[in-house]
């Protein structure tokens, strides 16, 4: 197995770039050895994360090994270096380098120590207020408003992907293999939980009952846009939109252009307004990030009841 090269031809940039770029993406690598692996955080579709040392706390991502040998996957993991390398934003999670030799191909990352916007809304079920919601919302739409702007798609924006950390937005697997070829077995397709409701209505529509040969769905801003309606909900309501539903209904459903109910939703109508342009059956209608920022930043803030540290005595000694 060859290392895996990253010219300026082969990493999926315009090829615009200048000579010298190509020669310095060799910054990027990180020899696998350098590497000391701790503990595995978690498991993903794409292999397992672990918490690791390079000069200081890191986030290391190993891709499975059955992929080594699956072209298409070696292609994804390239694409997903070659947009990694190109981001810098303070809502980003902070890209530091990659392990490209087969059999270690491995993303290096910061290491997020907050929690996700999953675990602080479904797990520990806490209560965002208003003027909390709105501060993460622009966040995220300040990060994805970079990534737009950068040419790349996230394709998996959801709460699992968003961490907080001392109230500070980091948004994470960005423009990654999210081959929807992934989710098929032999049974057809399979949906990870909580997956379906950030997916647009064109995305819904393009999905096969059979494993298709290649990428199908078609993913864009107005679908991130989607998605980051699907994470204003969750952090206005606590819980996923179509509740408990089976999937084929909410593909159904949001394939033909319904949305979850606001009946129950006790908010304003510009907070629901801004649910309602995200979920736009039309893509074209979704608002971009700029757009959203603009009006996250319109939304009237509550006014928070201040009990005064200092109680002032008004008697009428002290008034005399
Ligand atoms: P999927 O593969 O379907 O996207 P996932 O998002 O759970 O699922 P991964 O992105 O591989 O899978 O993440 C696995 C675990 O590692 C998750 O618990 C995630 O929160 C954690 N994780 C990922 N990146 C970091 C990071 N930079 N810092 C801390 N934890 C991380």
């Amino acid at each position: 197995r060859t290392p895996i090269r990253l010219d300026s031809t082969e990493d999926g940039d315009s090829g615009n770039w200048p000579r010298q770029n190509s020669l310095s993406l060799k910054e990027w690598d990180i020899p696998y050895d350098d590497l000391h692996l701790l503990e595995s955080i978690g498991k993903g579709r794409f292999g397992t994360v672990h918490r690791a040392l390079w000069h200081g706390d890191v986030a290391v991502k190993l891709l499975k090994e059955d992929y080594l040998d699956d072209e298409h996957m070696l292609e994804a993991f390239k694409l997903e270096v070659a947009n990694f390398k190109k981001t810098r934003h303070e809502n980003l999670v902070l890209f530091m380098g990659a392990c490209m030799n087969p059999p270690h191909l491995a993303i290096v990352t910061s290491l997020c120590k907050g929690n996700t916007l999953y675990t602080y809304i479904h797990a520990r079920r806490d209560k965002f207020t208003i003027n909390r919601t709105t501060l993460v919302a622009q966040q995220i739409s300040q990060g994805m408003g970079y990534l737009h702007a950068r040419g790349i798609h996230h394709k998996d924006l959801r709460t699992k992907n968003i961490f907080l950390e001392n109230g500070k937005v980091i948004i994470t697997d960005f423009g990654l293999f999210s081959s929807t070829k992934l989710l098929y077995c032999e049974m057809g397709l399979g949906v990870p939980n909580g997956w379906l409701c950030y997916l647009a209505p064109e995305l819904m529509r393009a999905l096969m009952p059979v494993k298709p040969t290649e990428e199908i769905l078609p993913f864009s801003k107005a679908s991130d846009v989607y998605s980051f309606g699907t994470v204003w909900y969750e952090l206005l309501c606590g819980e996923f939109p179509f509740k408990s539903q089976p999937p084929e209904s909410v593909i159904w459903q949001v394939g033909r252009g319904m949305k979850q109910t606001l009946a129950n939703l006790q908010t304003s109508r510009d907070v629901k307004d801004i649910l309602m342009l995200c979920w736009s059956f039309q893509a074209d209608d979704r608002p971009d990030f700029a757009k959203l920022l603009s009006l996250l930043e319109r939304l009237p803030k509550k006014r928070l009841a201040r009990s005064p540290s200092h109680p002032v005595q008004l008697s009428r000694s002290a008034e005399s």
